[in-house]
């Protein structure tokens, strides 16, 4: 199955094949700031199974690291979110408010230590990451 997603004006648009690695909350500092959200709504995808369809030369890439390509991708003519590239875990996150059709299903939140809002949904809330994505696993009570 393939989803499709788009920035804000639609210059720019891509497609993620297949199921996600995961669905989440994320509650991180980077992503709240980037998103100007107090929750971003996480969807993680192997690099392999996403492309652009259309648009890629139109997107601005800003990262504060050094590495050449990871970082935060957005649309330069808009100046919408697109997506994050996480290049040591060669991963796509796609936020689910870019995706033009997707039953977002999140099964547990993120980095829950820099939250700025509390959730109640009774879902596991990790102080960083599971051990699986090389977090300590350790999860905050709601
Ligand atoms: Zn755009
Ligand atoms: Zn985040």
């Amino acid at each position: 199955m393939e989803h499709h997603a788009r920035c804000y004006c639609g210059q720019i648009s891509l497609v993620a094949e297949g199921d996600p690695v995961i669905q989440c909350f994320c509650h991180c500092t980077s992503c709240r700031r980037w998103s100007g959200q107090p929750v971003t709504a996480c969807i993680l995808w192997p690099e392999d199974r996403v492309r652009f369809v259309k648009g890629k030369e139109k997107l601005h890439r800003f990262s504060i690291t050094d590495h050449p390509e990871g970082g935060k991708f957005s649309c330069a003519v808009c100046g919408g979110a697109v997506c994050t590239f996480i290049p040591g875990a060669r991963l796509f996150d796609i936020f689910a408010g870019v995706l033009t059709a997707f039953d977002f299903q999140p099964t547990i939140h993120i980095n829950y230590a820099e939250r700025v809002m509390a959730l109640s949904d009774g879902l596991p809330k990790y102080r960083d990451m599971p051990e699986r994505s090389g977090g300590s696993g350790a999860l905050i009570a709601e």
